[in-house]
């Protein structure tokens, strides 16, 4: 079978691998010159099922409308935030109740466990090492009355599978000692034993390497797909401005871009960009970064440990398309780096990145068959794409051969969002 892949973010390398692997003729189209450009590029590197916490929860409205009268908010929304956020936000605020809460989170997490053991399995079948580590996350908080409103999200995680410890102030600095000289910023949280971190890009441009060397994967770089040829009877060929391509089966995994390809085939993916903000700074020379990767929970910032470097990240920006960045848009982000961490890297030298996180209403991602019956969706992995990807694109490179996945697709399918 003849497969084309839209998209050359991890999501579709790791599509496009399981394919090839298998024997089809698998194709990856991307428009940039590199893959993994955009998203996958430099996002936060951590493999962290303990945040699988839908974004659509009962308290979300209350969280945008207090972000706007806050200096440095964790989410921001913009009034040039576009259609693609006007037409998500009500699917989105129809999720935020205790129930869709609880069954998005917990599908989130199902795919974020499957997806942390099959990354952990990829990376063992082709000897990738991508500079991460497995030395487990975790999740501090700054107050009391944070850790007590927010613990509750936690509690549902672990009764539903998740390893995870609650940890004092004191047990997160034996289990990360680099916390020790700043100990009095942190009140103590949850430690994630079984989780990790790795570097998206480097693991995606070696999977594509190998599976084109060993399997006959064809990348097409610099490959702007234009429209997508077809009907509600079958897509014809992907028209790109370097010709068109043709196949058997057709499998969507264009990130945040993806609704605008397939609306004019009748589609609608209800899925929204969320910008990020990262920054990578050297660790050579210093003594103070972390090896276990951190998320502090009440500004959202992530630490991750990528071999000599340490990744910070954070926000979460409703802008539209626009996924430029200034200096001025990482102060936040430094705060927190400098408070927790003051001697964890080099802070003066950092390498900016922004990107845009695709995200559905509820969180989970969109998978499998679609109404048209050689087009297949791989699509709307939100901030977790880098956890749950192998999951997911081994469970679609299942369902393009006809067979029945080993991950549970409940509240997965086009339409269940
Ligand atoms: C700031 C930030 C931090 C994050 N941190 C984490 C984390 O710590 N852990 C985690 O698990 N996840 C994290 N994520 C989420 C994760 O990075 C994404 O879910 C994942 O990268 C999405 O991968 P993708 O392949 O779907 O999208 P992309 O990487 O965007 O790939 C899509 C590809 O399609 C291509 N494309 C689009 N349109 C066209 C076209 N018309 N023609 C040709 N090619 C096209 C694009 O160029 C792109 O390369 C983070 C995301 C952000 C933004």
């Amino acid at each position: 079978m003849r497969v084309i892949v839209l998209g050359g973010g991890l999501i579709g390398v790791i599509t496009g691998y399981f394919l090839a692997r298998e024997g089809h003729e698998a194709v990856v189209l991307e428009r940039n010159e590199a893959l993994a450009a955009e998203t996958s590029f430099q996002n936060g590197g951590l493999l962290a099922p303990g945040h699988s916490q839908s974004w659509a929860s009962p308290g979300a409205l209350r969280t945008l409308i207090k972000s706007w009268f806050e200096r440095e908010p964790a989410l921001r929304l913009r009034l040039d935030a576009g259609s693609s956020f006007w037409g998500w936000v009500l699917p989105f605020l129809r999720q935020c109740n205790e129930s869709s809460y609880r069954a998005n989170t917990l599908r989130v997490m199902r795919c974020m466990m499957a997806g942390l053991d099959d990354l952990r399995a990829l990376r063992a079948e082709t000897g990738i090492d991508d500079g991460g580590n497995d030395a487990g996350i975790l999740y501090v908080f700054r107050t009391e009355g944070s850790l007590e409103e927010k613990a509750g999200s936690w509690t549902l995680l672990r009764d539903h599978g998740l390893e995870l410890e609650d940890a004092s102030r004191e047990r997160c600095v034996e289990i990360e000692p680099t916390l020790g000289p700043c100990r009095e910023e942190i009140v103590g949280g949850f430690h994630a034993p079984g989780e990790g971190s790795g570097d998206a890009c480097r693991f995606t441009r070696e999977l594509a390497v190998l599976a084109a060397r060993q399997h006959g994967l064809r990348i097409e770089l610099g490959a702007n797909i234009e429209h997508i040829r077809g009907s509600a009877a079958g897509v014809e060929a992907v028209v790109t401005d370097r010709g068109e391509f043709a196949g058997d089966a057709y499998v969507l995994a264009t990130g945040p871009e993806s609704p605008g390809l397939v609306r004019p085939l009748g589609l609608r993916l209800p899925i929204c960009p969320a910008k990020g903000y990262t920054v990578s700074v050297s660790t050579v020379g210093y003594e103070g970064a972390p090896q276990v990767g951190v998320i502090e929970e009440d500004n959202l910032v992530a630490f991750a440990r990528l071999g000599d470097w340490l990744r910070v990240g954070g926000q979460a920006e409703f802008s539209g398309f626009d996924a430029s960045w200034r200096p001025a848009n990482f102060s936040g982000v430094f705060r927190v780096a400098r408070e927790l961490f003051p001697d964890g890297g080099d802070y003066y030298r950092p390498h900016y990145w922004a990107c845009l996180r695709p995200v559905t209403p509820g969180g989970p991602p969109i998978l499998g068959a679609s109404p048209i019956p050689n087009l297949f969706l791989n699509v709307g992995h939100g901030a977790a794409g880098w956890t749950m990807g192998s999951a997911t694109s081994r469970a679609v490179a299942d369902i393009v051969c006809g067979r029945e996945p080993d991950l549970d697709m409940e509240g997965l399918a086009y339409g269940d969002q």
